[in-house]
C-alpha cells in the first residue's frame, strides 16, 4: 500500500510537470498549429505524448491519487477543466481530474476559429448589435431545429457571462470574427487572432494550478461504478495498475468520437474512411461509460463533417479564413457555393464538384488576420503565388477564369448581390501575393451524446437524473442538433462546464 502510494505520489507530481511542459511546448505548438488527425498518424500522436512525458525524471514529492473524492472529472479538455475550476470556486474542495492521454487539452487544444457569444462587452465596445435570442435562433435553425431548444437558450443566455468568466481567469477573447451560419460577428478569439484552443487550455491550466487542483494524466477511466440509483465511483487504469476510487459526484467530460473508426462505422457507416480532424484520444469512451451506467444516448448519428480539411495532413483549415474574406473555387476556377453557409451545406456542395477538387483561395490580408495561416504554410500545405496568375499556374487552373471569379467576388464584397447568397465575411481580395489550400470534408464533431438537462445531470431513458452523475462538453448530445455552427462548441464547453461545477457544488451542499 505504502509502495503504491509512493508510486502515485510520483505520478501526481509528474503530471504537474508534464502539464506545464504541455502548455509551453506541446500545447502551444499543437493547439495553435492545429496538428490534427492523429487517428491517421498514430506515430505522430505517440511522439507528442512522449514529448510531454520526457521530464519524468524530474519527479518530486506530491499528493497521489486518493481513494476518495468529492468530485472526479473524467477528461482534461475545456469542459473538464472549466467544471473543476468552477466547482472549486463554488466551494467544492476535494477534486481531481483524470486524463487518459499524456497531454492535457483533448480536442479543445485544436479549436481554431473562436468561441461564439452574444451581448458581450466586446461586441458592445465594437458597436456590434447582437442578442441572445438571435444567437439562439441561428443556432437552432443552423442545427435543423433538432437541438433541445431549452439547452440552446441556456447556452446563448449564459454566453456573455462565460466570456467574462474566461477574462477573469486571464483568457481574453476580444477579437471578433464570423463563421458560417451567423449574421453578425459573434465569434470571439484572442486579441492577436491566434487559434483559440491553445490560449484557452493554457489559461485554464494556469487557473487549475493557481487553485492547486490536480490533473492526473495517463489515467484512463474504464468504468463508472453504480450502486442502486447512484453513480459513486470509478475504475481507473494507470501505469501502476488498476484502481477503484469513490466519488460523491462524477462528471464525464471525455469528448467526442472522431478518432474511433469502429464507432463511426456503427453510427454513420457512410462516413467510413473519411479523415478526421480529432486528436487521438477522441475515441468515444464517454458514450460507452455513460451508457453502461444507465445514461441515454441521443442523436448519435449526428456526426459533423467539416468542409475545409487538408486531406494529406487532416488539418482543419479554420473557418475564420473564409470569415475574413477567403473564397472556395473548384477545378474550373469558379466559385460554387456561399462559403459562409453552414458546414453541412458547404461540405455537400464540395462533394458535387468535378473530381471533388476544391481550393480555398486568400490574399495577404486574410493571411495576416489569421495567425493559423502561417502555421499552415509552415506545415507545407499552402501554395503561394507571387500573384493570382502564378497561383493559378501552380494549381493548374485557368488564370483568366480565376481572375474573373475574383473580380466578380470583389464586386459582391463591394455591395453587389451574390448569385450564391453570400452576405457575410465579405472583404475584397487584393492579389499581390496569393495563397491556396486544397481542401475536402473531414469528420469533425459529435453532436449527439449523453442526454442531459440544464443542470448537466445525465438522464436515463425515462428522463430521470442519475444521482451523482453529470456530463459536459462534446460527450453530451442535443445542443447542436443536425449541424454545429463554428464557434459553438467552445461556447458549449465553457458555459456548460462552468454550470456543471456550480451544479455539483449545489448537489454536494444538499
Ligand atoms: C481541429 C479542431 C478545430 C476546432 N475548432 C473549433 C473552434 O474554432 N470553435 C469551436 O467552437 N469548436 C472547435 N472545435 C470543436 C471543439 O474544440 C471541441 O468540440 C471541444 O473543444 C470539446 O471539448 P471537450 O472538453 O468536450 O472535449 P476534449 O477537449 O476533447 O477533452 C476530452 C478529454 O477527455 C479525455 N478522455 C477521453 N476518454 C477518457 C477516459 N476514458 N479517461 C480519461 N480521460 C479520457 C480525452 O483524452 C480528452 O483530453 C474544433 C475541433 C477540432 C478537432
Amino acid at each position: 500500500m505504502e509502495q503504491n502510494n509512493k508510486l502515485s505520489m510520483s505520478r501526481r507530481h509528474f503530471v504537474g510537470v508534464a502539464s506545464i511542459l504541455g502548455a509551453s511546448l506541446g500545447l502551444a505548438a499543437c493547439g495553435q498549429s492545429e496538428q490534427a488527425a492523429p487517428e491517421k498518424k498514430p506515430e505522430e500522436a505517440k511522439e507528442k505524448s512522449a514529448e510531454a512525458t520526457k521530464p519524468a525524471e524530474e519527479k518530486k514529492e506530491g499528493a497521489g491519487l486518493q481513494d476518495e473524492y468529492d468530485l472526479v472529472v473524467v477528461g482534461a479538455g475545456g469542459a473538464g477543466l472549466s467544471t473543476a475550476i468552477s466547482a472549486f470556486d463554488a466551494g467544492v474542495k476535494n477534486i481531481c481530474v483524470l486524463e487518459k492521454m499524456g497531454v492535457v487539452g483533448g480536442n479543445s487544444n485544436f479549436a481554431t476559429s473562436g468561441m461564439n457569444a452574444s451581448e458581450t462587452k466586446y461586441q458592445k465596445e465594437q458597436g456590434i448589435e447582437d442578442s441572445n435570442v438571435l444567437f439562439a435562433d441561428e443556432t437552432f435553425k443552423g442545427g435543423h431545429e433538432l437541438g433541445n431548444r431549452e439547452l440552446v437558450d441556456f447556452m446563448c443566455q449564459h454566453s456573455a457571462g462565460a466570456i467574462d468568466w474566461l477574462a477573469e481567469n486571464g483568457i481574453v477573447l476580444d477579437n471578433l470574427t464570423q463563421t458560417g451560419g451567423m449574421s453578425v460577428k459573434r465569434c470571439h478569439r484572442p486579441t492577436d487572432g491566434a487559434a483559440v484552443g491553445g490560449v484557452l487550455i493554457k489559461g485554464l491550466k494556469a487557473a487549475m494550478e493557481k487553485r492547486s487542483l490536480p490533473i492526473f494524466d495517463e489515467h484512463k477511466v474504464t468504468k463508472l461504478v453504480k450502486e442502486g440509483d447512484s453513480v459513486n465511483g470509478l475504475e481507473v487504469e494507470t501505469k501502476e495498475g488498476k484502481k477503484t476510487i469513490k466519488a460523491k459526484a462524477i462528471v464525464l467530460a471525455a469528448g467526442g468520437l472522431g478518432s474511433n473508426q469502429e464507432l463511426i462505422k456503427k453510427y454513420r457507416p457512410d462516413l467510413e474512411g473519411y479523415v478526421s480532424t480529432n486528436h487521438a484520444g477522441a475515441t468515444g469512451d464517454g458514450y460507452v461509460l455513460g451508457e453502461e451506467a444507465g445514461a441515454e444516448l441521443i442523436q448519435m448519428d449526428q456526426i459533423q463533417i467539416h468542409p475545409t480539411v487538408e486531406q494529406s495532413s487532416a488539418k482543419l483549415i479554420g473557418e475564420a479564413l473564409r470569415g475574413s474574406g477567403g473564397i472556395l473555387v473548384n477545378k474550373e476556377a469558379k466559385r460554387f457555393t456561399n462559403e459562409m453557409d453552414t458546414r453541412d451545406k458547404v461540405s455537400a456542395a464540395e462533394l458535387k464538384q468535378p473530381e471533388k477538387i476544391v481550393y480555398l483561395i486568400f490574399d495577404q490580408k486574410v493571411y495576416d488576420a489569421n495567425k493559423a495561416a502561417a502555421k499552415y504554410e509552415k506545415a507545407g500545405i499552402t501554395k503561394k503565388g507571387t500573384d493570382l496568375a502564378d497561383l493559378a499556374k501552380q494549381l493548374e487552373l485557368d488564370p483568366t477564369t480565376l481572375q474573373a471569379t475574383v473580380d466578380a467576388y470583389n464586386e459582391v464584397a463591394g455591395g453587389k448581390a451574390d448569385e450564391f447568397g453570400r452576405t457575410t465575411g465579405l472583404a475584397q481580395l487584393d492579389f499581390g501575393t496569393a495563397y491556396a489550400i486544397k481542401v475536402a470534408p473531414g469528420i469533425h464533431h459529435a453532436m449527439g451524446g449523453i442526454k442531459i438537462n440544464d443542470k448537466n445531470q445525465a438522464l436515463d431513458k425515462d428522463n430521470n437524473p442519475i444521482k451523482g452523475f453529470y456530463a459536459a462538453g462534446e460527450v453530451t448530445g442535443g445542443i447542436h442538433g443536425g449541424n454545429r455552427i463554428g464557434g459553438n462548441a467552445v461556447c458549449d464547453i465553457i458555459v456548460f462546464g462552468k454550470n456543471t461545477g456550480e451544479q455539483v457544488a449545489e448537489f454536494l451542499k444538499a
